[in-house]
C-alpha cells in the first residue's frame, strides 16, 4: 500500500469538471488578466473573512513583500519574526532592505510570548506566523504592538479560514498575507496569493504596488511591480471556494480520528487545538523525540509524511543569526506531519494509525 502525503490528482471528479468548465468559460470570454473573475474572488474573500479589503496578488511571498512595502518599510528597519517558518517570511523582509530579527517559538511553533523583548528603536513590524494553521494569540500580539507603535503583519499563508474570537486569520493585523499555493488548504491550480487589510490607505498603496504603481493607464504614482493574480487562478479559486467549507469539515474529521486513535500512544505530542476554530487544520504536525525513526518506519510501510521544517532559518547560511532558538530548534528536530487532506480514504487513515501503533 502507498499512502501519499498529498495527491492533488485526486480532487473529486465533480470539482474537476467544474474547473474545466471555468477554464472553458474564461477561454470564451478571452480575458486573461484582471476582469470579473478577479473582482469576484476579491469580494468573495472579503465577505467570507469579513475583511474590509482584500487585494489579490501573484503568490504568498509577494503578499508579504507588498505588505511590508505597504507599511513603508525602510532599509535598516527591523522586523521581528519566528525562527521556525517557511523561508518566505524572512525572504520578504530582506527583499525590502529591512533586517529580520528572529525570535524563538513556543512549544507549538508559534512566535514566543517574549517576542516584544526584541523590540528596539528600529523595529517597524512583527510578523506572527500561523504555523500549521494554528493562529498565534492575536489579542496579546496586537496590543503589545500597539503599545510600542509597531505594525503587525500576519503570515496567514497556512491559516485560510481560521477564526479567533470570531475574527479571521489575516484580519487582526495591519495586513494579513494569504497564499493559495496548490498544497495549502485553499490551493489554486498554480500560484496565487493576496493581502487582507482593514485600512483604506494600505489598500490603496498595496493595490498600486502590486500593479506597477499604476492608478490609471500610463500613470505611475509609485515604483511598483507586476504581482497581479492570474485570471485563470482567480477563476479556479472561485470554484474551489464554493467547496472550501465542506473540504474543511473533512480535514477536521480526519484530524479528530487521528487524535482519538493516537492519544496516549508512546510519548507522541499531538497537535494542540487542531479542532478549534482558530486552527485551519492545514497540517497535522505531531512531535516525537524519535521523529526520524518514526518517519522511516512509516516510509517502509509506504506512508509518506512531511517535516515542516527540518531546519530553522537562523541556522541556514543565508539567514545565519546567533541567538537563543532552543524551542524552535527542538520542534524542527521533532515535528512530523501526517497526511491530512480531504482526499485520504478511510482505509488509508486506518493504515496510518495501524502503522504508528506497530511502531510502538
Ligand atoms: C506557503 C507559505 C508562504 C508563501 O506562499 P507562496 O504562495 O508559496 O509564495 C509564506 N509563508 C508561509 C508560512 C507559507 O506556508
Amino acid at each position: 500500500m502507498k499512502v501519499p502525503f498529498l495527491d492533488l490528482s485526486r480532487i473529486d471528479i465533480a470539482i474537476q469538471q467544474r474547473l474545466i468548465n471555468k477554464l472553458d468559460q474564461i477561454l470564451k470570454a478571452g480575458l486573461f488578466s484582471g476582469g470579473p473573475e478577479v473582482s469576484l474572488l476579491e469580494n468573495y474573500i472579503r465577505e467570507k473573512l469579513s475583511s474590509n479589503f482584500f487585494i489579490s496578488c501573484a503568490n504568498g511571498t509577494d503578499a508579504l513583500e507588498l505588505a511590508l512595502r505597504g507599511i513603508e518599510i525602510k532599509p535598516d528597519d527591523e522586523v521581528i519574526l519566528p525562527a521556525l517558518t517557511w523561508v518566505s517570511t524572512a525572504e520578504a523582509v530582506i527583499m525590502t532592505g529591512a533586517k529580520p530579527i528572529f525570535v524563538d517559538t513556543d512549544e507549538n511553533g508559534l512566535i514566543s510570548n517574549e517576542w516584544s523583548k526584541a523590540i528596539g528603536k528600529n523595529t517597524k513590524a512583527v510578523i506572527p506566523v500561523h504555523l500549521y494553521g494554528k493562529m498565534a494569540e492575536m489579542t496579546s500580539i496586537c496590543s503589545k504592538a500597539k503599545k510600542y507603535g509597531i505594525a503587525v503583519i500576519e503570515d496567514a499563508a497556512q491559516a485560510f479560514g481560521a477564526f479567533q474570537k470570531g475574527k479571521a486569520a489575516g484580519t487582526w493585523g495591519d495586513v494579513g498575507c494569504l497564499s493559495f499555493y496548490p498544497t495549502k488548504n485553499l490551493g489554486a491550480l498554480g500560484e496565487a496569493g493576496g493581502c487582507l487589510t482593514q485600512k483604506n490607505k494600505l489598500r490603496e498603496r498595496i493595490t498600486l504596488l502590486a500593479n506597477h504603481g499604476q492608478n490609471r493607464r500610463n500613470s505611475h504614482l509609485l515604483v511598483g511591480r507586476n504581482s497581479r493574480i492570474d485570471t485563470l487562478q482567480a477563476g479556479f479559486l472561485n470554484v474551489l471556494l464554493e467547496e472550501f467549507d465542506l473540504l474543511q469539515i473533512k480535514r477536521k474529521n480526519i484530524a479528530r480520528i487521528y487524535l482519538e486513535e493516537l492519544m496516549g500512544i508512546g510519548d507522541l505530542i499531538l497537535p494542540k487545538g487542531i479542532l478549534e476554530a482558530d486552527h485551519s487544520a492545514h497540517l497535522f504536525a505531531l512531535q516525537f523525540e524519535k521523529r526520524d525513526q518514526l518517519k522511516d518506519h512509516l516510509s517502509t510501510k509506504g506512508i509518506e509524511t512531511g517535516v515542516y521544517y527540518p531546519e530553522i532559518l537562523p541556522d541556514m547560511p543565508a539567514y545565519y543569526t546567533e541567538g537563543q532558538f532552543d524551542e524552535a530548534r527542538r520542534i524542527s528536530r521533532q515535528t512530523l506531519s501526517l497526511p491530512l487532506n480531504p482526499w485520504l480514504t478511510e482505509n488509508e487513515i486506518l493504515e496510518i494509525i495501524k502503522a504508528i501503533q506497530t511502531f510502538f
